[in-house]
């Protein structure tokens, strides 16, 4: 039986027209778009159609799309030159704005997290904001965090984990109102909700090309017109001076296929994931027992299950998945393999014992009702035989002890 991809927030699969618009660009269009001979201009001209695409997918302008190398580096961008650029204002460091502040929540990205506690280590000082048990911020308690020396207001558009989706129209008002740069990674909700950066408020906005089935290597940052970021990488005169480096053609290319193939009938797309996902939800919650929903319903990426299993490791569920040829991941700290619960359902107020069971499932546009049906039957099994071997299991089934209480039940 072929296996079941259900990890489209880790990485998604490229799609054969994004693979076959690219191709030419690896043979015969080989031309660095800085030369000067017709080879180098259709290599040029291919960059920036792919840059009008993406631009219209946000109702932007062509020159407000920088193409970088992904998600990692649009996020670090943002927020190191954004702390850059404001330490060069003059008013700086006059009348009592001595200190960089900058304010985030506890659940990015680490693309976002590290990079702030990497400007903390040069003197910022950064807010996380707290999140309900949904996953959500208070926009009120944002405005409140709001200083004199806030220089930037960073928030994700949804999270890559529960995907709990952040009222984004409301943070870019707050920021507007105290003239505060707002930047918000979508990586994970590009090509899935329609970004209309202008009505948003957004001031910059991370994606990435292999979250929304483009390859892998290649993303874009929108900066608005007007906002003065420094650049991030210096050398050739590339990108309007902002992003040096020869540009990856291929990656451009994909990456503008993929960018128009999400945006065409994506409600439609959306709404057959959701279905797909609300499906596996239910039968989760209603075939597992001791099982829990994590984050929203409401404002929830089409594609994200996330479930807390009690009794059993994450870890453990997902060799077991692995064997039966399901790709899920868990809810640790991914890339490390640490075993220590993930950030984003701590800050969720998951005690550490429920967090260390968790599932992430993330469903895309080629998955099957069918492939739903399959894995919630192979999950059963799993989580069935990984108790059989819980100690606190047995001694819960004997009565010796009581389960802690459990959230969501549907
Ligand atoms: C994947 C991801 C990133 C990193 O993007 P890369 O292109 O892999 O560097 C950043 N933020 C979020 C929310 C992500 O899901």
């Amino acid at each position: 039986m072929p296996g079941i991809y259900l990890d489209h927030a880790a990485t998604t699969p490229v799609r054969p027209e994004v693979r076959e618009a690219m191709l030419p660009y690896l043979k015969e269009q080989y031309g660095n778009p800085s030369g000067l001979y017709q080879l180098a201009v259709e290599a040029e001209e291919a960059m920036e159609a792919a840059r009008k695409t993406i631009a219209a997918t946000l109702g932007c302008e062509t020159e407000e799309i920088y193409f970088t190398s992904g998600g990692t580096e649009s996020d670090n961008w943002a927020i190191k030159s954004a702390v850059e650029a404001a330490k060069k204002r003059k008013d700086f460091g006059t009348g009592g704005r001595r200190c960089c502040h900058i304010i985030t929540t506890q659940i990015e990205h680490h693309a976002v997290l590290h990079t702030c506690r990497a400007l903390e280590e040069e003197g910022c000082e950064v807010t996380y904001l707290r999140v309900n048990e949904m996953g959500q911020i208070s926009v009120r308690e944002l405005e409140k965090a709001i200083r004199p020396d806030t220089v930037l207001i960073s928030v994700m558009t949804a999270n890559n984990e529960v995907g709990t989706i952040q009222p984004v129209r409301e943070i870019g008002k707050i920021a507007r109102r105290h003239h505060i740069l707002f930047h918000t990674d979508a990586v994970q909700a590009y090509g899935h909700l329609p970004l209309p950066v202008k009505r948003l408020g957004i001031d910059m906005m991370s994606a990435s090309g292999h979250k929304c089935n483009g390859p892998k290597g290649i993303g874009f940052l929108y900066v608005r017109k007007g906002v003065d970021l420094p650049p991030f990488i210096h050398g050739g005169g590339q990108e309007r001076g902002k992003r040096a480096g020869t540009e990856n053609v291929p990656g451009i290319v994909g990456l503008g296929m993929s960018a128009r193939l999400a945006h065409t009938k994506m409600a439609e797309r959306e709404k057959k994931t959701a279905a797909m996902r609300d499906y596996l939800i239910r039968r989760l919650l209603n075939e597992v027992p001791f099982a829990r929903l994590n984050g929203s319903l409401r404002y929830r990426l089409a594609g994200n299950c996330n479930i807390s299993f009690q009794f059993i490791e994450g870890a453990a569920l997902l060799v077991l998945l692995d064997e039966e040829g399901i790709c899920a991941a868990a809810g640790s700290a991914c890339s490390t393999g640490s075993k220590e619960p993930s950030h984003v359902l701590k800050a969720m107020g998951l005690p550490d014992n429920i967090a260390h069971g968790t599932l992430r499932l993330t469903i895309g546009y080629q998955n099957t009702m069918e492939e739903m049906d399959r894995a919630v039957e192979c999950i059963k099994k799993c989580v069935a035989r990984l108790r059989q071997n819980s100690p606190e299991f047995e001694d819960y089934m004997s009565g010796r002890k009581m389960p802690l209480s459990f959230g969501i039940r549907l």
